[in-house]
């Protein structure tokens, strides 16, 4: 489990700290606590690179000012001071240190959530990339190495076509932002940023534009062209951390809207009204090509006597367990969603009847085989009967209506089987 590391020796700080922790943060996290320059050494002597990030006071009883800030930066831990103390003669030398990010005033106001706020922004960093582009070496590599300060993965290019390229050949959530100069050769910022804008909305993708003037009239073209924020050259590590910091969280906020409106709180599976919506472009090209397509009903047999025998909570888990199963078997691009209590459904394209035999076959003895283990002491098994719709048609309704048949005649004829109709 990720860990925050407090080191204060005011019992109050840190537990306003504490309960801030708690507020903001959505996932599990260790909170470590030391009181006592001894007790930081400890702890991190423990524990060191579990620890994501620090919240460090300046003074505390048994060690000359900003060591313990010392001690963290010299394990590499992302460090930020939170100190009342102003106008220690320390405090530049500190914030050269490389792993130090941030020093909050704990006099100002806000600032226990401005900490707490930035040290769950740094946790959650290391999981995204950024990508910066700039035809000047000398500030390519300059932000490589503070956005690496802030733990996230930098890629870089150094005009918009080479970014623009890159863009293409990864995964389409690799990047979640882009930090692009206006002037570079073979193709400039703001053509990169609508042609970015063009496949990326703003809940994928954050473009921060990088202005070496305070041209207002290019940064108004950045904007126009679908940029969101802007950072100027020459730049501080505070800005860049506050402008980077900022629209991350709204991309997340962006990401999270469009998760509620169209995934399964349960399981995160899309839900049956986004299948709808995702579907019809897919099934409108493979009937303009004549292909034909499959779509599965998948239901768990007899899924009652689970819930009768262990409960609604253990069903749920019963139920979570089938996104696993069918993830194990399919590709990325299969449209797989949840359309209500324990029925699922699948649509699968670029596939010759042969394979889909095959595939769901597979599914079928891969819940067969499947043990859902549940706090070591429970352990369940379920079967699934699969009905699938399998031809070329436009018409998604008769499609679910025929896999429906398909399934009501795999229940009828016995349960865990798969019954196609092409
Ligand atoms: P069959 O093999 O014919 O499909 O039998 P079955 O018992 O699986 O089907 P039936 O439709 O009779 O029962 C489905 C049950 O699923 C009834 C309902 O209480 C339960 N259920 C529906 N949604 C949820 C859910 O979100 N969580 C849990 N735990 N149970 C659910
Ligand atoms: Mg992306
Ligand atoms: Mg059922």
């Amino acid at each position: 489990m990720k860990k925050i590391l407090l080191i204060d020796d005011s019992k109050v700080i840190i537990n306003l700290l504490k309960i801030k922790i708690d507020e903001y943060f959505s996932e599990d996290i260790d909170i470590l606590v030391a009181l006592t320059y001894k007790e930081a050494t400890k702890l991190i002597g423990e524990y060191s690179s579990d620890i994501g990030v620090a919240i460090v006071d300046m003074n505390l009883p048994d060690t000359k000012e900003g060591k313990a800030v010392v001690l963290t930066n010299s394990h590499n831990i992302p460090t930020i001071i939170f100190s009342g103390d102003e106008q220690s003669t320390m405090h530049s030398k500190l914030m050269q240190l490389h792993s130090v990010l941030d020093f909050i005033s704990k006099n100002s106001t806000n600032s226990i959530d401005y900490a707490v706020g930035f040290a769950n922004r740094m946790l959650r960093n290391s999981l995204y990339t950024a990508l910066v582009v700039d035809d000047s070496k000398l500030y390519r590599e300059k932000f490589r190495k503070d956005l690496e300060r802030l733990k996230l993965n930098v890629l870089t290019a150094q005009d918009g076509q080479e970014a623009y390229e890159l863009m293409k050949q990864m995964d389409k959530d690799k990047v979640v932002i882009v930090l692009t100069d206006y002037n570079m050769p073979k193709m400039d910022g703001i053509e990169l940023v609508s042609k970015l804008r063009q496949e990326y909305k703003r809940d994928a993708l954050s473009i921060l534009a990088i202005s070496s003037n305070d041209d207002m009239k290019t940064l108004t073209r950045f904007i126009k062209a679908g940029a969101d924020d802007y950072i100027h050259k020459p730049y501080s590590l505070d800005e860049l951390i506050v402008r980077v910091g900022s629209n991350l969280n709204t991309v997340e906020l962006f990401k999270k809207s469009k998760d509620l409106a169209n995934k399964d709180f349960l399981t995160g599976a899309y839900n049956r009204r986004y299948f709808f919506e995702i579907s019809s472009s897919v099934i409108a090209k493979n009937y303009r090509k004549e292909q034909p397509i499959a779509i599965a009903t998948i239901d768990i047999d007899k899924f009652k006597l689970i819930n009768d025998k262990y409960g609604h909570d253990i069903g749920d888990i019963a139920i979570k367990e089938v996104i696993k199963v069918v993830h194990s078997c399919i590709r990325a691009s299969d449209i797989f969603a949840r359309f209500g209590g324990e029925e699922f459904c699948l649509l699968i394209e670029d596939i010759s009847l042969e394979n889909m035999k095959r595939l769901f076959e597979k599914i079928r003895v891969a819940f067969e085989n499947n043990r859902v283990v549940i706090d070591d002491d429970v352990t369940i098994k379920y079967t699934v009967s699969i009905g699938v719709a399998y031809r070329v048609s436009k018409d998604i309704n008769q499609m679910l209506k025929i896999s429906d048949e398909a399934l009501y005649e795999a229940k009828e004829s016995g349960r865990n089987r798969v019954v196609i109709h092409s």
